[in-house]
């Protein structure tokens, strides 16, 4: 079983931002936000879940993500006296400050106690975060945003133009052009119907930053499936879609695991007469690399940009090693130094990209 996003780009990241921190400079990398949109129990928070790779989220078949989740994910250096399972992975509220949170369990109790707080406890919805860091060495730094999904009739609290201000919520973090987004559709509803795919295509008309991702292909209906919705024929996107099988409701009853539940997933995928020959966008590792190929386009994209406020830095450090003597030289050198790093990291970003390399060597 693969590792959760971007873990294969953990080394590199780290190593890059270890050069910047070095240097005193202020410039990092800023990766990008990926949120995921689309109707209620769609699978939205099941898909986040798998790419994280670990329980937290509450999932179910009501309406229980009703508060943006702004999902930190902070990477930490792996303690060499830590046990294998557990212990070195924990979780941070922003409304808890200081209150680590070892056990997911309680992280997902928290999320729904601090939902109620605000949304109250009868299905009401509100755009006030709940921001949480999840500190681990199996994670890269990037911002997960878990959103409530589109409702069209208002249930308990909620009021009667819900529909809109769901929209309007999901819009808000949507529009801005750093986002990627999740397009989450359900198989077992008309995909051409599909909120998510409506809903992305206002922020981004051409489909550079949208992923189609369709769940629930193991309840579609007999006799249908979603082979052509998968290819591209139906809704073209640019970026393409990934097929999903998560957690269904009784798996999540049972507590069936994460890693059981990608097991089965890709049992499903390789045995499935429609699916079989369709392995390179069927499953979570296969969004979890797609995601990962547009991180690193994006890094390629801001690397230059970042080396040259390294280079006039340098030549600032210069000017004061003239007038002052000795003293800035060895952070001047240090500097060359690690701008020769970088380039070389630029390079092999090239490669990777161009898929000479999946994973890249950090020595
Ligand atoms: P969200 O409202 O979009 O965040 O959806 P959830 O992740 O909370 O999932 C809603 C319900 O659908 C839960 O009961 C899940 O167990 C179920 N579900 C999600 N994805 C799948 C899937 O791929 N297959 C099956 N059988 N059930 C799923
Ligand atoms: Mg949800």
């Amino acid at each position: 079983i693969p590792g959760p996003v971007g873990s294969s780009m953990i080394p590199i990241v780290n190593k890059l931002q270890d050069i910047f921190t070095q240097l005193g400079n202020s410039s990092t990398i800023d990766l990008p936000q990926v949120a995921v949109v689309g109707s209620q129990s769609s699978g939205k928070s099941s898909v986040l879940e798998a790419l994280v790779g670990r329980d937290f989220l509450p999932r179910g078949s009501d309406i229980c993500t009703r508060r943006p989740l702004v999902l930190q994910l902070v990477h930490i250096p792996r303690r060499s006296d830590a046990p294998a399972e557990g212990g070195e992975e924990w979780g941070e509220f922003l409304h808890l400050p200081g209150k680590r949170f070892y056990n997911f369990s309680e992280i997902r109790r928290e999320i729904q106690a601090e939902t109620d707080r605000e949304a109250g406890a009868n299905q009401g919805v509100s755009d006030k975060q709940i921001r949480l860091k999840i500190f681990s060495p199996n994670v890269l730094n990037i911002t997960l945003v878990d959103l409530p999904g589109i409702t069209k009739v208002p249930v308990g609290d909620q009021p009667s133009d819900i529909e809109s201000r769901i929209r309007t919520m999901i819009l808000s973090y949507i529009k801005h052009e750093t986002c990627i987004i999740l397009a989450v559709s359900p198989a077992n509803a008309d995909l051409s119907n599909s909120d998510a795919l409506q809903m992305a295509r206002i922020v981004d008309p051409d489909g550079s930053r949208t992923i189609g991702v369709i769940t629930k292909l193991d309840i579609m209906d007999k006799g249908t499936d979603a082979r052509n919705f998968l290819l591209g024929n139906v809704i073209p996107l640019r970026l393409g879609y990934v097929g999903i099988v998560n957690r269904s409701q009784q798996d999540i009853n049972f507590s069936r695991s994460i890693k059981d539940a990608l097991a089965n997933e890709e049992m499903f995928f390789r045995l499935h007469p429609v699916y079989h020959d369709l392995s390179h966008c069927c499953g979570i590792p296969q969004l979890a690399k797609k995601l990962n190929k547009i991180l690193v386009q994006h890094i390629k994209t801001v690397l230059p940009g970042l080396k040259s406020r390294i280079n006039s830095q340098l030549v600032a450090v210069a000017k004061e090693h003239a007038a002052y003597g000795d003293v800035a030289e060895s952070k001047a050198g240090q500097g060359v130094k690690l701008l020769n790093i970088l380039t070389k990291y630029c390079e092999a970003f090239a490669s990777m990209i161009d898929g000479k390399n999946d994973e890249l060597s950090t020595t």
